[in-house]
């Protein structure tokens, strides 16, 4: 039957959003659901298979007046401030509560024009609406916090894009514990009362970090909480070579998830200046850059608090920047605990000489990355096999080789690597560029076989698997560039 949906958001801060009508599809038809997801939503299957199920898909769940929201948010675009974004082609549908009691926010994207639309057309072709499906499964199944798609719904339109020919048009329903975003702190402290931008700080309170209500400033505690989740995610990112490509304000959670993938990729040959993003020419949201990207937009949301801080400005600054101090060392350790992770050695309650060592090595291992031309996911791969001389051999890997058997002497629980902790730690299936690009391009004719055969892989990236032959290297090494704004 239909889900009970709720609608905290729009009434909470009725001023953070207007309600508005998704365009009508003309013939909408289901391309993939999350069967899975929708069974931890509570949702049934079947019942999002069927037409009033399609009807929610598309927005339309009530037949004459839906309730669903526009939010607005605004944002530091490539360091430039935008004051107005929002959802310009995307709708909150509304809110469940999912198996563990978690509230989750369903968002259609490619629902049409909204007030927030600009100069766009409110639409989303498929192929883009199928790789944040099925990079999102990659990231949940890798165990990073991350948005995910619910279903892809083709509208039965074509719009015209990049590509010389039209390309069928599609709406994701994405699952986020929030939509709210740095960005939505930044409209609120422009355009609202800092009473509106104290019921989103309230709102955001209640509904991820519970415990800062009860902090003695509840604010700063936001600030620290979101800092020590984005300074966690990024790590997690940089141990999986993953580069977000766009992390402007507007595209940071306040949930600690990731969101949006757009220019997004998983770097194959090595480079801490991997970047696939064809707008970003400045190289802002390179792979290296990503730590003080998430500062930067971490900053921008301390200015965004920073009168709920306290009063006195001079005050609220200072507990602030004690806050944004605490970022390095937090990801400083995140990253050096996940690289003794893949190299096998588990660093919970290892004195912090053992973290600083992990993070010095892992500068040495993206040098040994870089200046041999690793595949990253292939490189982690060999260690956890014990065939490191199949990828890389001389005197820099004998050094390296060197360096991390005496790490793992000085600080393993038992004086050696474990390779179970290795083999569940270092991925074989990653959603690679050209993998996924040949299969976007067949779904988009139609034929969803490699796709399906890809997702299949990513959803159990540690298990070796003969149907997904060849998913586990690069198809092929030629650049690679995604697209923005599609
Ligand atoms: P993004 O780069 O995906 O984070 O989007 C940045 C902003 O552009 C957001 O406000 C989006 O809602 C808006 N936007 C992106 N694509 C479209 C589109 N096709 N039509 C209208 N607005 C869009
Ligand atoms: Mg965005
Ligand atoms: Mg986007």
């Amino acid at each position: 039957e239909r889900p009970h949906l709720e609608h905290t958001y729009a009434k909470d801060i009725p001023q953070m959003s207007v309600r508005w009508s998704a365009e009508r599809s003309p013939s909408p038809s289901l391309v993939v659901l999350n069967d899975r997801l929708s069974r931890d939503l509570g949702l049934d299957p079947d019942f999002l298979r069927s037409p009033d199920g399609l009807a929610l898909l598309t927005g339309w769940a009530d037949d004459d007046e839906p309730a669903t929201y526009a939010q607005a948010y605004a944002g530091h675009q490539f360091g430039q401030f935008v004051p107005q974004l929002g959802d310009g082609r995307a709708l909150l549908v509304g809110e469940v509560l999912d198996r563990q009691g978690t509230r989750r926010d369903l968002h259609l994207k490619g629902s049409g024009r909204t007030p927030f639309s600009r100069g766009g057309d409110g639409k989303a072709p498929l192929g883009p609406m199928l790789r944040e499906y099925l990079v999102g499964e990659a990231m949940h199944a890798l165990g990073i916090p991350t948005t995910r798609g619910l279903a892809v719904v083709a509208t039965g339109e074509r719009i015209q894009r990049q590509q010389p020919d039209a390309e069928p048009a599609a709406i994701l329903t994405r699952v986020a514990s929030s939509h709210l975003r740095v960005g939505t702190f930044q409209f609120a402290a422009v355009h609202r009362t800092t009473e509106v931008k104290r019921a989103v700080a309230d709102h955001a309170i209640r509904r991820h970090w519970p415990e800062a209500a009860e902090a003695e400033n509840p604010s700063l505690e936001l600030l620290r909480s979101v800092m020590r989740s984005q300074a966690e995610l990024v790590a997690r990112w940089m141990l999986v070579g993953f580069v977000h490509g766009v992390m402007n304000t507007d595209n940071m959670t306040i949930s600690g998830e990731t969101i949006d993938y757009g220019p997004c990729a998983f770097v194959d040959t090595f480079t801490r200046n991997a970047l696939f993003s064809s707008i970003d020419r400045g190289g802002r949201y390179a792979f290296r850059n990503q730590p003080a990207a998430a500062l930067w937009n971490l900053s921008r949301f301390a200015e965004a608090l920073i009168d709920l801080i306290d009063d006195d400005a001079d005050t609220a600054v200072d507990a602030a920047t004690t806050v944004l101090e605490e970022f390095e060392p937090t990801y400083d350790a995140a990253l050096a605990r996940g690289m003794a992770a893949k190299l096998g050695v588990d660093l919970a309650g290892a004195p912090d000489d053992a973290v600083r060592e992990y993070r010095a090595f892992v500068e040495t291992t993206f040098d040994l990355l870089e200046t041999s031309g690793l595949d990253f996911t292939l490189f982690f791969r060999a260690v956890t096999e014990d065939r490191l001389p199949d990828v890389v051999q001389g005197d820099d890997a004998a050094a390296w080789v060197a360096e991390r058997e005496r790490l793992a002497r000085a600080w393993a629980p038992d004086g050696a690597a474990d390779p179970q902790l290795m083999a569940r730690t270092n991925p074989v299936y990653i959603p690679r560029n050209h993998h996924l690009e040949r299969a976007l391009r067949a779904a988009e004719d139609g034929d969803l076989g490699e796709f399906t055969r890809l997702l299949g892989a990513v959803r159990a990236p540690f298990e070796p698997d003969e149907r997904f032959a060849g998913l586990e290297g690069p198809g092929s090494s030629s650049s690679f560039v995604t697209f923005c704004g599609t």
